[in-house]
């Protein structure tokens, strides 16, 4: 049963939590069992990395969801959420938070409304928006892609993936199943991705360049050619593909949290054992926290978060 998004601007929330990622939505649910006044507020759309990120892939060491994609484990946790009477708002990007310091109510500025809560919990994971390369032909071409949406749109096509990473090796290795041809150029000379990553690429027909740069993306509507440099021996060269991928990390909005005078090192919302950070009602949760980045860590730690959040409130009255 889906409750209705309460329309009062007046509304006092027990918690507000930024980010409908694993960890937003973990604690949702938690949150509606503990019989907390929440909403959950999304800048896109629910899910996280899994909806944005990969949405084809087939996610790993989930307990229980052998064989399905980021989308349908993303789609289960959401209708889980919501089936609970958990509210997750999307498209609304929290901007700024304001803290009164006289009563210590939180004020949540978003680009379409304000919210007033007594605790917020920060889980806005670390995808932020993908980092471009900024070489000539990348803004201007329309066969330049930042995330592997469905492998299909790439069938029977010759693609070069950018990156040295998890998301580089297994955007490779699925399209591998389907395209023509596929090379991943990497600009050092060893993956930092897991060896299981690793193995996977070593087992599919992807060919390695390793030391190798993408400089420019020559044609609009297609692409004519990609001009490489490879770092070790100097040289140039061209290569024809249809379509150009890019995973080269992303940068992630923090400013709306830095005025409150929080810690935030590379990308690293510093959190204590119990998902509290060094301001009274402010809590973060998930990939943001720097711990282990992965999808039941963000879960535990969504969870623990709105029991210390419970706790905070209902202070001194539960132990
Ligand atoms: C390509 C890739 C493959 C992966 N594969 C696996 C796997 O197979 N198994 C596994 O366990 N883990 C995997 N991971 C890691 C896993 O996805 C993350 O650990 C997990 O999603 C973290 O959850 P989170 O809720 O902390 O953050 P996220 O999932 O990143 O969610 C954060 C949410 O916050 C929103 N947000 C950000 N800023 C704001 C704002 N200002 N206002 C409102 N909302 C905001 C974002 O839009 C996003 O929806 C993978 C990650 C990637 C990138």
């Amino acid at each position: 049963m889906e409750r209705e998004i309460p329309s009062s601007s007046d509304m006092l929330y027990d918690l507000i939590i930024v980010g409908a990622g694993p960890a937003g939505l973990s604690a949702s649910l938690t949150a509606c069992y503990l019989r907390l006044k929440h909403i959950v507020l999304e800048a896109t759309a629910a899910g996280g990395a899994l909806m944005q990120r990969y949405p084809a892939k087939k996610v790993d060491s989930f307990l229980g969801f052998k064989g399905l994609t980021g989308k349908e484990v993303a789609r289960r946790i959401i209708e889980h959420v919501k089936s609970e009477g958990g509210i997750i708002i999307e498209g609304e990007e929290v901007k700024e938070i304001r803290r009164d310091g006289e009563n210590k109510i939180f004020q949540i500025v978003t680009g379409k409304n304000r919210y007033r809560t007594k605790t917020v919990l920060i889980t806005i994971g670390i995808i932020g928006c993908p980092r471009k390369l900024c070489i000539p032909g990348e803004d201007t071409c329309e066969c330049v892609d930042y995330c592997l949406v469905n492998p299909e749109d790439y069938r029977g096509k010759e693609v070069l993936v950018i990156g040295g990473g998890d998301s580089a090796l297994e955007a490779a290795v699925m399209l591998d199943e389907v395209c023509k041809k596929i090379y991943i150029a990497h600009r050092k000379d060893k993956f930092r991705a897991t060896e299981k990553n690793q193995e996977r690429l070593e087992q599919s027909g992807v060919q390695v360049l390793w030391n190798t740069e993408l400089k420019q993306i020559f044609g609009t509507k297609k692409i004519e050619k990609v001009c490489l440099f490879n770092n070790k021996t100097d040289k140039e060269n061209f290569l024809e593909v249809d379509n150009v991928l890019i995973f080269c990390g992303s940068i992630l909005n923090v400013d709306f949290l830095r005025h409150l005078g929080l810690e935030i090192e590379k990308n690293r919302l510093k959190a204590k054992d119990d998902m509290s950070t060094e301001l009274d009602g402010l809590y973060a949760a998930g990939d943001i926290t720097g711990r282990l980045r992965r999808i039941p860590e963000a879960i535990g730690q969504g969870h623990r978060a709105v029991y210390s959040i419970y706790k905070y409130l209902k202070k001194p009255y539960w132990a």
